[in-house]
C-alpha cells in the first residue's frame, strides 16, 4: 500500500532521513520508535508531503488512489490537485490537534469534507457526528476546543481525520501534549481505528501500546531505520545493539 525507496531529506547539514527504504501492506499497524531528533516526524511529513523529500521515491496504491511520486532535482514538480488528492488518502493527526479555534468540534471536522472533497454540508455534518460519536464525542457536537480537555481535542483531530475517509493514517506523538490522565483514552481511541483494519503508522513513545497494537516495528536513529521487525520480536529479541541501548533505557 505504500512503498518509500532510497529517500532522502537534509535540513542544511541535518541528514534527517538518509536513505529510507520501507514498505507497508494493506492493514499494517506499524510503529515508528526512536529517540528524540531520530527523523521519525521527518519521515511521516513527508510521506503527505509536509515535507519536500530531497531524494527518492513515494509509492501509495490503495484502493481508491495511486500515486508514484519521485524526488529530486530532475523530478517533475508536484501540483497542487496531485497534493489534495494526496492528503485526502493519507490522514495525519499532529502532536498538538490543530483544531480551528473558532469552529464547534462538529465544523472542525466536517470543514475538509466540505472544503476538500466538496461534500454538502448535510451529508458532511452526518458523517462528522458518526466519526465524533466514533471517538466518544458525541456529546460534544457544538461544543468549542477551548471547553474540551487535551484528550478530547485529540480525539476531535483523530475523527477529523477519518471523515476525510483515508486509506492511510500517519500519527506523530499524538499523546505526547497530553497529561498523563488523558493518554488512555486516546490510544484507546487509536487501537479502535487499528482494529477497524486501518493502515496506520504511528510515531510514539508509549512502548507498552506499541507493543500491544503494532504488527511491526520501525526503529529509527539519526536518520535511519536501524531495525525493522515485528513487534514482538523487537521486544523480546532485538537484533540491533541500538535498539538494545534504547529499550535499556526506557523499559
Ligand atoms: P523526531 O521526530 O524523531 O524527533 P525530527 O524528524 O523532528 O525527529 O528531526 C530529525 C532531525 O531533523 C533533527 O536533527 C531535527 O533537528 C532536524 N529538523 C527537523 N525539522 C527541521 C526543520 N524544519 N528545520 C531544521 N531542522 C529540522
Ligand atoms: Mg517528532
Amino acid at each position: 500500500m505504500l512503498e518509500i525507496a532510497a529517500l532522502n531529506k537534509s535540513f542544511g547539514a541535518v541528514k534527517a532521513l538518509s536513505d529510507i527504504n520501507l514498505t507497508i501492506r494493506q492493514g499494517e499497524v506499524v510503529c515508528l520508535l526512536g529517540p528524540s531528533g531520530s527523523g521519525k516526524s521527518t519521515l511521516l511529513r513527508s510521506i503527505n508531503l509536509l515535507e519536500m523529500p530531497d531524494a527518492g521515491r513515494i509509492g501509495i496504491n490503495t484502493p481508491s488512489a495511486s500515486f508514484d511520486l519521485t524526488f529530486g532535482a530532475l523530478a517533475p514538480a508536484i501540483v497542487a490537485r496531485e497534493l489534495v488528492r494526496l492528503r485526502s488518502s493519507v490522514g495525519m493527526v499532529f502532536q498538538h490537534f490543530n483544531l480551528w479555534p473558532h469552529m464547534m468540534t462538529i465544523e472542525n471536522v466536517a470543514e475538509a469534507p466540505i472544503c476538500v472533497r466538496h461534500e454538502t454540508t448535510r451529508h458532511a455534518g452526518l458523517t462528522a457526528a458518526a466519526m465524533l460519536t466514533r471517538v466518544g464525542l458525541g456529546g460534544k457536537l457544538t461544543t468549542f476546543p477551548d471547553h474540551l480537555s487535551g484528550g478530547q481535542r485529540q480525539r476531535v483531530a483523530i475523527a477529523r481525520a477519518l471523515a476525510m475517509r483515508p486509506d492511510i493514517m500517519l500519527f506523530d506523538e499524538p499523546t505526547s501534549a497530553l497529561d498523563p490522565e488523558l493518554v488512555g483514552e486516546v490510544l484507546q481511541v487509536i487501537e479502535d481505528v487499528a482494529a477497524s483494519g486501518m493502515t496506520m503508522l504511528v510515531a510514539t513513545h508509549e512502548m507498552g501500546f506499541a507493543r500491544k497494537v503494532a504488527d511491526r516495528i520501525l526503529f529509527m536513529d539519526q536518520g535511519t531505520i536501524v531495525e525493522d521487525a515485528r513487534a514482538e520480536d523487537f521486544f523480546e529479541r532485538p537484533q540491533r545493539e541500538r535498539s538494545v541501548r534504547f529499550l535499556e533505557a526506557i523499559l
